[in-house]
C-alpha cells in the first residue's frame, strides 16, 4: 500500500454521529472540546443528572484524543527532584499518587464502559540515549522507591534484549504499572458513554465567543458559537492544543507543539516479538524523543516531535522520511518495512511542563497535558466534573501557579517554537 497521510487508528473504528440538532437555550454546563478531557466530563456531569452541551468544532475525539500513540503512563514530565523543589515534598507525593490513579481511572472506565480499545497494562519501557542517561536511571527508581513507594525496574544493556531488539541504547528502566490502548477506540467509546449518560454533543460547532450574563436571575454564560448562542451556568474548557483566541487567556498559558507518527505494514509474528518481546509502550530519553510501540494488530508505531509546529500538509510529509530514519537507526531489522500511514496532531505544553486544572476568569478548565494526556485528561475531566458539580475531590494540580510566558513575551502565536526546537536538540547534543 503506498504511503497514505492519514490517521492509521481511524481505520480501526466508527466514531458516534452526534445528531445534527438546533443548540439548546439553556445548560447547566458547557463543555468546549470533545476529547478525553471534554467527554470524560461530560459523562460523570451527566451521569450526576447535568444538562450537559459539549461543542466541538470538529467533530467526535478529532483532536489530539484520536491521534496520539495510546501510552496511559505513570508519571508526569519533570523529574521528582524538581518537583519536589517547586511543589514540596508532600503535594509532588500527591502528584505522583494521582497518576497512578488516572490509569486506573481508565481502566475503570473502559471495564465500566465495555469500550472495546485493546486496553492492556502491558508496561512502559524507557531506554537510554546515553551512558549518562543510564546511569541516572537507578538514582530515579531509588527516588521514587523511597518518596512514593512505587518500583521501577532497571534494565542492564546485557539484559536489554528481553525488552527490545535494538542495540543502540545503554539500558532501560521499566514501569509494569502502564499500560497501552487503541486511542482512536477509546475517544470514541468515551463518546457513546457520554452520549449513553445523557450529555449532548454538537459537532461542527466552534465556540467563538463567552461572556459574562445573567439569565432568570442566575449568573452564567453566553457562548457564541458558529451555530448560534446559548447560556450555560458554568463553563468547562478542555480544548488542549487546540486551544484559540476565544479562551485568550488560556491560550497565551500554553504552547502547541506538533508530534507525529508513523505505522509500518503489518509485520511478521516473529520480527514484532523480535523489536519488543514484552510488547511494552517505549521512549527515549531525550528531550527531543521517539516514542513507539506495536499496535494490535503488529504494525511498528513510530511517533516523535519531527517537526515543531504543529500539523499541515509539509510537516506532516516531511515527518515521514524523517522519522522512517530514526525508526531504522533504532530498528535496522524494519529497513525493508514498507511504512503505510503517517499523521500529525498537536500536544499543548504549559510554560512550567506541568498539567494545569482550576477556574481562570470565573471558567473551569483542564489543559497542560505535555504528551502525557490519555489517562490525566480523562482523569482531569472526571474530577473537574466532580467539582462543578459541588463535590471537593481531591486534586494536587488545581492550585498550583500556572504561568505565562517569561516576561509576558507571548500573545498565543508560537514564533519563538523553531528556536526551541534547536534549543532542544542542543540540549540532546550537550547532554
Ligand atoms: C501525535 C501525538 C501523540 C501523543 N501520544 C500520547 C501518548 O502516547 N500518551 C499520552 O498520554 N498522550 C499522548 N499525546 C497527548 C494526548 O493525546 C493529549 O494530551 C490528549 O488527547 C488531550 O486531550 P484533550 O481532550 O484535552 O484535547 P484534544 O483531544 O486535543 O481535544 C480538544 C478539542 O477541542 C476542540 N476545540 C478547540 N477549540 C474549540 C472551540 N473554540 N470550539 C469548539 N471546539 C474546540 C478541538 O477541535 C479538539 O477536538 C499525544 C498527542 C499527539 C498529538
Amino acid at each position: 500500500m503506498p504511503l497514505q497521510e492519514h490517521n492509521y487508528w481511524l481505520t480501526t473504528t466508527d466514531f458516534p454521529k452526534a445528531e445534527p440538532r438546533a443548540l439548546p437555550d439553556r445548560v447547566d454546563v458547557a463543555v468546549i472540546g470533545a476529547g478525553f478531557t471534554g467527554l470524560s466530563a461530560a459523562r460523570t456531569l451527566a451521569k450526576r443528572g447535568a444538562k450537559v452541551a459539549v461543542l466541538e468544532r470538529e467533530t467526535i475525539g478529532w483532536g489530539a484524543s484520536s491521534r496520539n500513540g495510546g501510552m496511559v503512563l505513570t508519571g508526569m514530565k519533570l523529574g521528582v527532584n524538581q518537583l519536589i523543589s517547586m511543589y514540596g515534598r508532600e503535594r509532588t507525593q500527591s502528584m505522583y499518587a494521582t497518576t497512578l490513579a488516572t490509569i486506573d481511572c481508565v481502566e475503570q472506565i473502559v471495564r465500566e464502559e465495555t469500550i472495546d480499545c485493546n486496553f492492556s497494562r502491558s508496561g512502559h519501557l524507557e531506554v537510554a540515549c546515553k551512558q549518562k542517561h543510564f546511569d541516572d536511571y537507578a538514582r530515579q527508581a531509588e527516588v521514587i522507591a523511597r518518596e512514593f513507594n512505587h518500583r521501577l525496574r532497571v534494565v542492564q544493556k546485557n539484559e536489554l534484549n528481553a525488552e527490545i531488539g535494538s542495540q543502540v541504547y545503554y539500558g532501560g528502566m521499566v514501569d509494569e504499572v502502564s499500560a497501552g490502548l487503541n486511542p482512536a477506540r477509546y475517544v470514541a467509546g468515551l463518546g457513546r458513554a457520554a452520549i449513553k449518560a445523557g450529555a449532548e454533543i454538537f459537532e461542527h460547532t466552534r465556540v467563538e465567543g463567552l461572556q459574562r450574563e445573567s439569565s432568570q436571575g442566575e449568573s452564567g454564560w453566553k457562548l457564541t458559537t458558529s451555530r448560534g448562542a446559548l447560556w450555560a451556568r458554568e463553563v468547562f474548557v478542555g480544548t488542549s492544543g487546540y486551544t484559540g483566541k476565544a479562551t485568550p487567556a488560556l491560550q497565551k498559558r500554553l504552547i502547541p507543539i506538533g508530534s507525529f507518527i508513523i505505522t509500518t505494514e503489518i509485520l511478521p509474528e516473529a520480527l514484532a516479538r523480535e523489536l519488543s518481546p514484552r510488547n511494552r509502550m517505549i521512549y527515549d530519553s531525550k528531550n527531543y524523543l521517539y516514542y513507539y510501540r506495536l499496535t494490535p494488530d503488529r504494525r511498528m508505531l513510530f511517533g516523535g516531535r519531527a517537526a515543531f509546529f504543529p500539523e499541515n500538509d509539509q510537516t506532516i510529509r516531511r515527518s515521514a522520511e524523517i522519522l522512517r530514519r530514526g525508526m531504522i537507526d533504532v530498528y535496522p531489522q524494519l529497513r525493508d518495512a514498507k511504512v503505510e500511514y503517517v499523521w500529525g496532531g498537536t500536544l499543548d505544553f504549559a510554560f512550567d511542563i506541568m498539567p494545569h486544572a482550576g477556574q481562570i476568569d470565573g471558567m473551569y478548565y483542564a489543559v497542560g497535558y505535555a504528551g502525557h494526556g490519555v489517562a490525566m485528561a480523562t482523569y482531569q475531566g472526571q474530577k473537574m466534573a466532580e467539582l462543578i458539580a459541588g463535590d471537593k475531590p481531591e486534586n494536587p494540580f488545581v492550585g498550583i501557579p500556572f504561568p505565562g510566558a517569561p516576561l509576558g513575551l507571548y500573545n498565543g502565536k508560537p514564533w519563538f517554537l523553531p528556536f526551541a526546537g534547536m534549543w532542544y536538540k542542543f540540549l540532546d547534543w550537550v547532554n
